[in-house]
C-alpha cells in the first residue's frame, strides 16, 4: 500500500513535491498534491521526510500495514 494524501487537509503548499518529487506532485489545477507513484516510496527513500514536512499532517504512509 502506498502513501495517501488527505485532500481535506492538503493546502497545496508544495512541500511534499519539494522533498520527494518522484512520488508527490502538486496539481496546480486542483490546488492539492497527488501521489504520482504509489510504489515509489519503496525506492525513493523520501516519503517519510515528505510526511514530516507536511504542515497539515495530510500524508499517511502505507508501510507496516
Ligand atoms: S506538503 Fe501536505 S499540505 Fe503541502 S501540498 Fe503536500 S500534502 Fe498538501
Amino acid at each position: 500500500m502506498g502513501p495517501k494524501i488527505d485532500p481535506e487537509k492538503c493546502i497545496g503548499c508544495g512541500n511534499c513535491e519539494g522533498v520527494c518529487p518522484v512520488v508527490f506532485h502538486l496539481d496546480e489545477q486542483l490546488g492539492k498534491a497527488i501521489v504520482l507513484d504509489p510504489e515509489g516510496c519503496e525506492f525513493a527513500g523520501c516519503c517519510e521526510a515528505a510526511a514530516e514536512n507536511c504542515p497539515q499532517g495530510a500524508i499517511t504512509l502505507g508501510e507496516g500495514e
